[in-house]
């Protein structure tokens, strides 16, 4: 992409709103754009980052065997009144109404209609499990929008729903989530831990919560610092051996870590002190086993190996990739701006031409961003007439992790120059050899 035919609205001044970090840096390098309370336009910029947060997401969901579809953001109340959430739900659900005056919302979660699904289609235990999921815009009218795509009132969320014959195998689907959230986060560069979390009226032990540790976070969490440490489960993981992925949950649940709400002082005060973390983080995902809760009301049924009907096991499992968005610039920036991870970066690499109009040095520079693009890489090519202060200042503040600076002093002598954004390290290369090394 050339920056001169982008659409990269830049701010001058930061915006005074702004509470935190990820919130001004996202509004400053123009990747969203507030259009009312908590409701966001997404920029180029920032859709890009977004896209590549759910393709991870995606994958990492396909893995573990769950399957996606498409369900709409409209929902008819009738389904909510069958499971009895339509007037608990309160003023968090926004309501409308069709000309026909029939009562409708924009869903805040899917477990109604996911439920409708599967009873219109499964019959059988022999077509279970099975996990159904989908990447979808939601709407819950926040008491309190704030900090920006964080805590939005329209966000995008990955829901996931497993349903299972019995308790043992849903929570062995329960625990295929739990170890796809691992490797999620982690390939985004985030330490997330699972944390016990409240499960509601429904009670149990199975709901975690994944956090990220941070100052700007509104939950209160408490845990033991080792798990600061601990590796994500591998990629090749068999999720069908029930054994293998019992154990990596084990692992990550044999340690004290839960939020506020399941904090139990007495465990927590036994851990030596060194290993005591009491801090703030932020919940990008949510995983919880319900049993028939939906089913149950729904009649949401499968014929059972003896022949008898049974209601069926499930869960939910929602991650945010809007939420997370925000919260990986709040584990990844400096004052200069944003610090992309290599796999969520929305281009690879920023290309700085210090001298447009040098015909050397727009040839190189083309010459780089054609042979770059045709090998793959994301480039963003800043070829706009502007000083290069300035152009230093946009590459700093949007985050790429390479830039590439083509100025005609170097040129003279066959060099360009290389900058990781994150280590500050600079490298005077050929433009051979910075071909070779970002490729
Ligand atoms: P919170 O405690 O922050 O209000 P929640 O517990 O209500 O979140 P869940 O119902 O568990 O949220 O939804 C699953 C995921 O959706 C959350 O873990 C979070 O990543 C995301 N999410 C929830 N509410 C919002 C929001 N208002 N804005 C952005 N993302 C959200
Ligand atoms: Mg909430
Ligand atoms: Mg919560
Ligand atoms: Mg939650």
């Amino acid at each position: 992409m050339r920056l001169s035919r982008y659409f990269l609205p830049i701010l001058r001044e930061t915006p005074k709103e702004a509470e935190i970090v990820s919130h001004r840096l996202m509004l400053r390098a123009g990747m969203i754009r507030q259009e009312q309370a908590g409701i966001y336009a997404w920029l180029p910029l920032g859709l890009r980052v977004l896209n590549k947060i759910s393709a991870i997401v995606r994958e990492e969901q396909n893995r573990a065997g769950a399957i996606e579809l498409l369900m709409p953001t409209i929902q008819p109340a009738e389904l909510w009144r069958e499971s009895g959430r339509y007037e608990d739900y309160g003023k968090e659900m926004l309501r409308i109404k069709d000309r026909h005056e029939r009562d409708m919302l924009f869903g805040p979660t899917n477990e109604e209609m996911i439920t409708e699904i599967f009873r219109a289609y499964v019959r059988s235990y022999k077509d279970l499990p099975l996990n159904l999921y989908h990447i979808q815009w939601k709407f819950r009218d926040e008491v309190r929008p704030r900090f920006g795509v964080m805590r939005s009132r329209e966000f995008l969320m990955k829901d996931a729903y497993s349903f299972d014959i019995d308790a043992e195998s849903a929570r062995h689907s329960y625990n295929k989530m739990f170890v796809a959230y691992l490797r999620t986060f982690a390939r985004m560069g985030l330490t997330a831990i699972p944390m016990v979390a409240d499960t509601g009226p429904i009670g149990g032990d199975l709901s975690h919560e994944f956090i990220i540790l941070a100052s700007t976070g509104e939950s209160e969490v408490f845990c033991h610092k080792d798990y600061l440490e601990f590796a994500p489960p591998p990629a090749d993981i068999d999720f069908d051996d029930r054994a293998s992925v019992q154990g990596v949950v084990d692992k990550w649940r044999s340690l004290y870590a839960a939020t506020s709400e399941m904090h139990d002082a007495k465990a927590f005060d036994a851990l030596p002190d060194d290993a005591k973390v009491s801090a703030r983080g932020i919940e990008v995902g949510h995983i919880f086993y319900f049993g028939t809760k939906y089913s149950q009301p729904m009649r949401a049924v499968v014929n059972g190996p003896d022949g008898k009907e049974v209601a069926v096991h499930g869960g939910s499992y929602g991650i945010g990739p809007s939420r997370l968005a925000a919260a990986i610039i709040e584990a990844s920036h400096d004052d200069a701006g944003m610090i992309w991870p290599e796999s969520i970066a929305p281009f690879h690499v920023g290309l700085v031409n210090l001298k447009v109009g040098d015909a050397a040095v727009d040839a190189a520079c083309l010459d780089l961003y054609d042979k770059l693009s045709r090998a793959g890489i994301d480039m963003l090519y800043d070829d706009r007439d502007e000083r290069p202060g300035a152009k230093f200042a946009t590459m700093d503040l949007i985050g790429l992790p390479h830039q590439l600076i083509v100025g005609p002093k170097g040129l003279a002598e066959g060099k360009v120059e290389m900058k990781n954004r994150r280590s500050g390290a600079r490298e005077t290369l050929s433009p051979d050899e910075a071909f070779n090394k970002l490729t």
